[in-house]
């Protein structure tokens, strides 16, 4: 490694004109609503953009993804239907975001294929999309490799490879699959490494793939001033109902629209969500034991606003794709504190300010103090008992959403305008009541104004979607019906 860490981002901000991007770049960025570049893409795009290989730290929501997106655009022959880039991520949700964002930068050159290799979806589409051609590709690094073994995907000519968050890779066990993927690529590529920490064995796996890499870190106290950190101290002696009280307390008073509250344990995820429903918070646990399906549905719940809530571990927050949260819970301090930094910038994004609220036994005040020494934005949280915070009466929401399950998705070549189209047809339920429309492989969903639920359900039953008939059912609706 090479270069300094930079200044962080203050008096950095410049416009993306200042790179040397096509025009149409550059009006692409601006429909887009790019005005000027984030701090880490300021230090990232020069280097980048002359081919350098980097080593880049920055927060999440720092806008990491354009950062090496446009870089590996600008080296794309679109005539050559090979694949040119790859980009690694840890998660499936990361990967289909990434790829999302890809092709909206790629927008300004014509017919650029993004292809997704991810888990947890059948092999079949994804070799046919692969034999039409693939300019990018973003994987997950387990199912590269299982394409990589069965040959149906060629690395040979990629002359960008991106790392995104590294250090979660790792940390899921992906290194000899990361190995195995980087065997397969021409060593003139350029590499590109993001990760939000730099621990040792991120350092040894530049050392070992990249080629002078220019290191580039944009400090993480230039966003902390966005995440008010709040201690909360809830006793002497350990008491998991106490901690999961403390937890609606705080949903009580900050009252946000949404929260994820994160936990050390499975069984601390689903207490802490049952005693949230118990108080009328819709919630649900978020685990790494559930089937893909349960996650799906948990996800599309949170992010249609149905379920607002979630306790969740760390392994099954990876990847969350989730805009700026008013307010993160640490339902217990974990016990990494790298960890710590990941989960509190989930709060605070893109200037928003946010709170991230930390509750702790005198015996886990070692954790605090450790957190404290580290860091000087942490150093100045306040630290309260948990006793001084008022628990304002829970105002409910005006507006809850329940989420109806359609037993048919993209297979069945549903589009959201046909859901859309089937629940207005009648004109019995006003638009303002129909919330987010997701379509997955097999199964839709819909976020539907409590109040029309029934009404919905039953026009839903009636009709045909697409001249087809589809299974309807109302996902669970946790914090008003279940105990
Ligand atoms: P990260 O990968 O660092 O967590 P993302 O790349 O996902 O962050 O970016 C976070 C959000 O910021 C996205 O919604 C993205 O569209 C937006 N964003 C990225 N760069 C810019 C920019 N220069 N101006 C405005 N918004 C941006
Ligand atoms: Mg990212």
């Amino acid at each position: 490694m090479s270069g300094t860490s930079a200044p962080t981002g203050d008096g950095l901000a410049a416009g993306f004109d200042s790179l040397p991007l096509p025009v149409a770049q550059l009006q692409n960025l601006q429909d887009m609503g790019y005005a000027q570049m984030t701090p880490v893409q300021a230090l990232s795009l020069p280097p980048a953009l002359q081919g350098r290989d980097l080593i880049a730290q920055a927060k999440t929501g720092s806008g990491k993804t354009a950062a090496f997106g446009i870089a590996l655009l600008q080296r794309l022959n679109p005539r050559d239907f090979g694949t040119q880039a790859l980009v690694l991520c840890p998660t499936r949700e990361l990967a289909t975001q990434v790829a999302t964002q890809l092709r909206k930068l790629a927008r300004y050159l014509a017919n650029i294929k993004v292809v997704i290799l991810s888990g947890g979806q059948p092999l079949g589409p994804q070799i046919a999309s692969l034999e039409h051609g693939a300019h990018v590709v973003v994987a997950t690094p387990g199912r590269l490799r299982d394409h990589l073994q069965k040959q149906t995907v060629n690395l040979a000519r990629v002359n960008t490879l991106v790392l995104d968050e590294a250090d979660r890779m790792l940390d899921m066990g992906f290194a000899d699959d990361i190995e195995f993927i980087l065997g397969h690529t021409p060593a003139s590529r350029q590499t590109l490494l993001f990760s939000a920490t730099f621990p040792a064995d991120i350092v040894n796996l530049s050392s070992r793939y990249q080629r002078e890499a220019l290191q580039v870190s944009v400090e993480s106290t230039h966003d902390a001033h966005s995440i008010e950190q709040r201690f909360y101290c809830l006793g002497e002696t350990p008491d998991e109902e106490r901690r999961a009280a403390a937890v609606v307390k705080l949903l009580q008073h900050w009252q946000p629209e949404a929260s994820v509250v994160f936990c050390n344990t499975r069984q601390a995820t689903m207490d802490i969500a049952r005693h949230l429903r118990q108080h009328d918070l819709p919630a649900l646990a978020l685990h790494g034991e559930l089937e893909q399906r349960e996650r799906d549905q948990i996800l599309v719940q949170f992010r249609n606003g149905s379920v607002p809530f979630l306790a969740a571990t760390d392994v099954a927050a990876r990847g969350l794709d989730i805009e700026a949260l008013p307010l993160v819970i640490n339902a217990e301090l974990p016990r990494d504190l790298d960890v710590y930094t990941h989960r509190i910038g989930r709060t605070g994004r893109a200037g928003q300010q946010g709170i991230a609220a930390s509750l702790f036994f005198e015996n886990e005040r070692f954790r605090v103090d450790a957190l404290r020494e580290r860091d000087a934005a942490t150093a100045g949280a306040s630290i309260q008992a948990i006793g001084q915070v008022q628990g304002k009466s829970a105002n409910a929401p005006a507006h809850r959403m329940q989420t109806l399950d359609i037993g048919g998705g993209r297979k069945n070549k549903l589009r959201p305008g046909d859901i859309l189209g089937a629940l207005t047809a009648e004109q019995r339920i006003p638009a303002s009541a129909i919330g987010r429309i997701d379509i997955l492989e097999h199964a839709s969903y819909v976020a539907i104004a409590e109040d029309w639920v029934d009404t919905a359900l039953q026009l839903l039953e009636q009709r045909r979607i697409k001249a087809q008939k589809f299974k309807i059912r109302r996902l669970g609706s946790p914090g008003r019906r279940q105990p």
